[in-house]
């Protein structure tokens, strides 16, 4: 089939966008001492994860249980949830799947450590269980230091637990516009690292992950030469608003979704079949890929507005890619990836935790 007779909406991906970027990510990481465990969050499907492990990387990180479940059915054979799981349900769920899986959570405070090490021993598994710090995201994570150190020391006392590690992830640096700001918070970040690894060095703790770093700053946590895993999700796919990062991340968009000119009933305005359900708008409109003069400027339920500039006017029926502004609310909403290569489709691929948000 031809790209321009491929349904709409629907999520194409370009596989010699995306294999470069995938090839791209691995050959820098390559010479380096940090390895890869790709952010499964981003493209919530086995066959991707599969792809960034054939090259390199060492296993997947997912949000929700949910998704490790997706994975690991899937034939993923290692996968933190870098997050706090709550609930015995869910963290039943999570060691259900330890016969198939090496797992690995994340805990930022005694309770959660109580209730892992309970999970742990029903299901007779001795599960890893990493320390997340907040090193500037002021999201989830406890202070890095002592704080940290004490919920470790706690962890490793636990007779189904074994210290895993830290999760250092700083989510808001991703998309600091500038360079220099953004390399300076991760500094900050590790330095909060570097200082919690050797005070649990000092308690005889040894650290055997640090974990952290999207495709806004990977690059940074890498050459601070202490973080040990990359956890770069969107890098796969990129989106409009890494794009808008000065100096943005070397990877290209190979992730669109394709819509079509359903309205040319007013002057200058091309109305597509792409609105709030077909592509997200978090993070600013999507743009529109090589259309210059087209600019989507409004969406509803399942319109999108698009006025017309200086350049080709697009014709009622045709189809138009649009980038995504955030890549990974819009692969949530589609069944399949439609893998097209020189404008013809080459593969289906499932994303098979579409819709995992437990
Ligand atoms: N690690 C964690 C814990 C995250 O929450 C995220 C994304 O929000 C990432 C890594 C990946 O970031 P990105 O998709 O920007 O590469
Ligand atoms: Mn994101």
């Amino acid at each position: 089939m031809r790209e321009e007779d491929v349904e709409t909406p629907a999520l194409l991906l370009d596989l010699d966008a995306f294999e470069h970027n995938l090839d791209t990510m691995a050959a820098f990481l390559a010479p380096t001492g940090a390895k890869l465990r790709a952010h499964a969050k981003t493209h919530k499907s086995a066959v991707v994860a599969m792809a960034q492990m054939r090259r390199g990387a060492i296993g997947q990180c997912v949000q929700k249980v949910g998704e490790a479940e997706a994975l690991a059915w899937g034939g993923i054979p290692d996968i933190l949830v870098s997050n706090e799981v709550v609930g015995p349900k869910k963290l039943a769920r999570l060691l259900a799947l330890s016969g198939i899986a090496k797992l690995a959570l994340c805990v930022d405070g005694l309770e959660q450590i109580a209730a892992a090490e309970a999970a742990a021993e029903a299901a007779n598994h001795r599960l890893s269980v990493l320390v997340e710090i907040d090193v500037g995201g002021a999201r989830c994570g406890v202070r890095p230091g002592p704080e940290a150190v004490a919920l470790a020391e706690r962890i490793a006392a636990s007779p189904h637990l074994r210290f895993g590690g830290l999760q250092a992830y700083h989510g808001s640096a991703q998309h600091i516009r500038g360079l220099e700001e953004r390399g300076a918070a991760i500094a900050q970040a590790a330095e909060d690292s570097r200082r919690t690894v050797e005070q649990l060095r000092q308690r005889g703790l040894d650290c055997p992950i640090v974990g952290g770093a999207g495709t806004g700053t990977f690059g940074f946590e890498v050459a601070s030469g202490i973080y040990t895993e990359i956890q770069a999700g969107s890098y796969a796919f990129m989106d409009a608003d890494y794009a808008r990062n000065t100096t943005p991340p070397p990877f290209r968009h190979s992730l669109f979704v394709l819509a079509t000119v359903m309205s040319r009933a007013v002057p200058g305005v091309a109305v597509v079949d792409a609105g709030h359900k077909a592509i997200p708008t978090d993070s600013g409109y999507p743009t529109l890929w090589e259309r210059p003069g087209l600019r989507y400027t409004g969406a509803s339920d399942e319109h999108g507005k698009i006025e017309i500039g200086d350049g080709a006017a697009p014709a009622l029926g045709e189809k138009l890619r649009l980038v995504p502004g955030h890549c990974d609310p819009a692969v949530d909403r589609y069944d399949w990836y439609v893998g097209v290569r020189k404008g013809r489709v080459e593969c289906l691929w499932p994303i098979a935790a579409r819709g995992a948000m437990q």
